[in-house]
């Protein structure tokens, strides 16, 4: 079909696969770990929905919570037990929570923590770090600006240049440069951060770094955002903050809580989250929020990710993974838990910068040739790889092999 109305072709630019210099791929469905477009190709696929789809294509149970919704209803506008249901579920996962609201994307999470934090501390500013990803509202779109100076540059055209300034950027895993930028910013709303950064490659934040974070939050009166709408459920079965033992004021979670479906939360302790309107003045609300589709698949997904066998196939498949791919000597592979990338890099990159090193011609090489294999690596050296409880510990072994010895050639051409 000749796609001429939708702007750029797609919905989302990362779609156009115009960073690997590819045709767009053009999707007719997808089974487990499956995915096959339009002409008739088959990949094992491991964008997995940009990291929603834990379970794969069709996980019977998400199955079967969307047969249940459609007979019971898929809007109601109006409030129902399967929102509690999810925040319990998601509260068994990550204690620490007192409240929770959700919405329906990352996106407005991010954007309503920050009003939530300049609420709580009656101050503007925002402190976030070079490479990480929280959405596309305004405040976020911004980078570092050269030679490390915390004044941050726009990513897009049509941000108020009052918004940007309130935005700092600063290099992650970046320690002193943390230090330096509370010591010249006593006064800092929110700190918000990607605890396992996805949006980068994958480059986990090292513990002391965010031990610092936490010390110099509650120093200076700042609130802590961990932005998890990636890294929940994936890094661990639960999340980051309970991994490392280093709680944030404000959660952000997103993508795998939803089943498919679209879905943003915010959750913290009580004090912050009531602020929130309908019990505090800070205004935010969503006529999809909370759906029972999102809320039933969600649930349906989480379920699945209670099962102590689910969990020990992605681990299996994690391991095969290490073991194919670990000891090669000029690229290195990361992987935590169910999410990993492959960097053609000497050494795990730690920050923004580190991953920019990379030859990009290489990296476009090597996705077109994996492409015509038959797997689908996200298509972009910024994006994270995920592995779902669909896929088989075979075909996991072959895509290694095969991924291991496509980097090598295209290293050697
Ligand atoms: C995907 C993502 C977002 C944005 O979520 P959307 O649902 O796409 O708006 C924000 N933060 C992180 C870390 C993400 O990975």
């Amino acid at each position: 079909m000749k796609r001429t109305l939708l702007v750029g072709g797609v919905n989302s630019p990362v779609r156009t696969f115009a960073a690997v210099s590819e045709p767009p791929l053009i999707c007719s469905y997808a089974r487990g770990s499956f995915l096959y477009d339009t002409q008739g190709n088959k990949y094992l696929d491991f964008i997995g929905g940009w990291g929603a789809l834990i379970h794969g294509h069709s996980n019977p149970r998400i199955r079967r919570a969307l047969k249940k919704v459609q007979t019971s209803g898929i809007l109601y506008g109006l409030t129902h037990d399967g929102e509690e249901k999810l925040a319990n579920k998601i509260k068994s996962f990550i204690p620490f929570i007192e409240k929770i609201r959700f919405l329906n994307s990352g996106t407005e999470a991010a954007m309503t923590a920050i009003r939530v934090a300049r609420a709580a501390t009656k101050r503007e500013k925002i402190l976030m770090f070079s490479g990480c990803y929280h959405g596309h509202a305004d405040s976020f779109l911004t980078k570092m600006g050269s030679g490390g100076a915390t004044l941050s540059l726009p990513l897009s055209e049509g941000i108020p240049h009052g918004v940007l300034n309130k935005t700092i950027v600063i290099r992650y895993n970046d320690t002193e440069g943390l230090r330096k930028a509370f010591h010249d910013n006593p006064d800092i709303a929110a700190l918000i951060i990607e605890p396992v950064a996805g949006n980068m490659g994958l480059v986990p934040a090292k513990k002391d770094f965010l031990t610092e974070a936490r010390k110099l939050c509650d120093k200076f009166g700042t609130i802590l955002i961990f932005d998890e709408i990636m890294c929940g459920f994936r890094a661990s079965y639960g999340s980051v903050a309970e991994l490392y033992n280093i709680f944030p004021d404000i959660i952000l979670l997103g993508k795998v809580i939803g089943g498919g479906a679209p879905v943003g939360a915010i959750a913290g302790k009580e004090n912050l989250m009531s602020l929130l309107s309908p019990e505090g003045p800070v205004y935010q609300a969503g006529t999809f929020s909370g759906n029972p589709l999102t809320c039933n698949l969600g649930l349906a997904a989480l379920i699945e990710i209670e099962k102590n066998r689910n969990i020990n196939h992605l681990e299996n498949l994690g391991f095969i993974m290490d073991s194919i791919l670990s000891d090669t000597k000029r690229i290195t592979f990361v992987r935590l838990g169910s999410m990993c990338c492959l960097f053609f890099l000497s050494e795990a990159p730690e920050n923004r910068e580190d991953v920019d090193r990379q030859n990009r011609d290489v990296f476009s090489n090597f996705h077109k040739k994996l492409r015509a294999k038959g797997i689908l690596i996200p298509p972009s050296p910024y994006e994270t790889w995920f592995l779902n409880t669909a896929m088989k510990e075979r075909d996991i072994k072959n895509a290694a092999l095969i991924i291991r010895n496509t980097a090598e050639e295209v290293l050697n051409t």
